[in-house]
């Protein structure tokens, strides 16, 4: 019920030449830069889990979406105590 608008939008899209298709980013390639062919990786990887397992980028610290390891880039502001 109600759908009789909807089923004449989709005629009519199916009525224009080409589908644009929508290139589909892999979340993989962020990681990587390919410059001169050379690949440069953005990301580091993580100590404990090995190569190949990628840190997330916080912004302020790469955490391994893994184990659970995280690594300021910054030292972090606890060390005004003592
Ligand atoms: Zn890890």
């Amino acid at each position: 019920m109600g759908k009789k608008v909807k089923k004449k939008q989709r005629i009519r899209k199916r009525a224009g030449k080409k589908k644009k298709h929508k290139k589909k980013t892999y979340v993989v390639s962020k990681f990587y830069k390919v410059e001169d062919g050379k690949i440069i990786r953005s990301r580091k990887f993580c100590p404990v889990c090995g190569p190949g397992v990628f840190l997330a980028d916080h912004g302020d610290r790469l955490s391994c979406g893994r184990c659970g390891y995280t690594e300021w880039k910054k030292a972090p502001a606890v060390a005004k105590a003592r």
